[in-house]
């Protein structure tokens, strides 16, 4: 019997960038430290996926490939034992300035806009020897669904290749950017070559190893939301079909409450 692998998605790690995305290294030192505690075993995404474990598992992943996460994460997980895993967007590596998309653009110059600095590749490739994995975040970072089918193989095909040729290892894996996805995305991420990847759904029923789903840390979790959120009851909660009821019920009182 193997257990299912707590995988957590993370973005920035600071300790002053006040946006959703961004924890600070003393939330993500405690919040690793908890599961640790609890038997979790640290490992990388593709790692845990390859080799299902029957013990607990525990992968720790960071999208957008922050340099914050160079900074503030590495020493964390280094001190804890537990390999991180960061998904790049592949544009921006090693870029002049801030990294740009909807959803980061409002703190482009604003006193926090040195925070959407992107690693280098000589950053990724050193993290990658302290046995942190690197996967492809895409190129541009784009919605994929929204993507006609030329550019969604560009985004895919060439991000893996640059990170191939960069850190001269595979590029197993793949976040898709906001977590969004269909069939046809992931047909083309299977044709571009990933064995895995990971999406960010609010149900975390598996879909399949292009289907993986993770459990989003976010600022204003703390430890209070967050225990909530790695919990053993929620997460069997959010994988069961109960679930995909209550946020339908979820979705309606919402739709209800904001009528004019
Ligand atoms: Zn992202």
């Amino acid at each position: 019997m193997t257990a299912t692998p707590l995988i957590l998605c993370y973005h920035a790690v600071s300790p002053t960038f006040p946006a959703p995305l961004s924890v600070t290294p003393t939330d993500l030192e405690r919040q690793v430290t908890l599961l640790l505690r609890r038997g979790f075993t640290g490992t990388t995404f593709t790692q845990a996926l390859e080799e299902p474990s029957p013990r607990r598992t525990l992968v720790v992943t960071f999208d957008d490939a922050y340099r914050s996460v160079l900074e503030s994460a590495l020493p964390i997980l280094d001190r804890l034992g537990v390999p991180g895993t960061v998904f790049a967007p592949t544009d921006f590596i090693g870029g002049e300035g801030p990294m740009t998309w909807p959803g980061i653009d409002q703190w482009i110059g604003g006193p926090h806009e040195p925070e959407l600095t992107a690693m280098s590749w000589a950053e990724l490739a050193e993290l990658a020897d302290r046995g942190w994995e690197v996967g492809s975040h895409t190129c541009s970072h784009p919605r994929l669904p929204e993507e006609d089918d030329d550019e969604l193989v560009v985004e895919l095909s060439r991000s893996k290749r640059h990170c191939e040729e960069r850190l001269g290892r595979e590029c197993a894996s793949l976040a898709y950017p906001y977590g969004a996805y269909d069939a046809r995305v992931g047909a083309a991420t299977r044709a571009a070559g990933y064995r895995f990847a990971a999406t960010l759904p609010s149900r975390l029923d598996h879909g399949g190893p292009l289907e993986v789903p993770r459990v989003g840390v976010y600022h204003r979790d703390g430890m209070s939301r967050y225990r909530v959120k790695v919990s053993p009851v929620l997460r069997a909660l959010r994988s069961s079909s109960a679930w995909a009821v209550l946020e339908r019920g979820r979705a309606r009182a919402t739709r209800l409450r904001d009528r004019p």
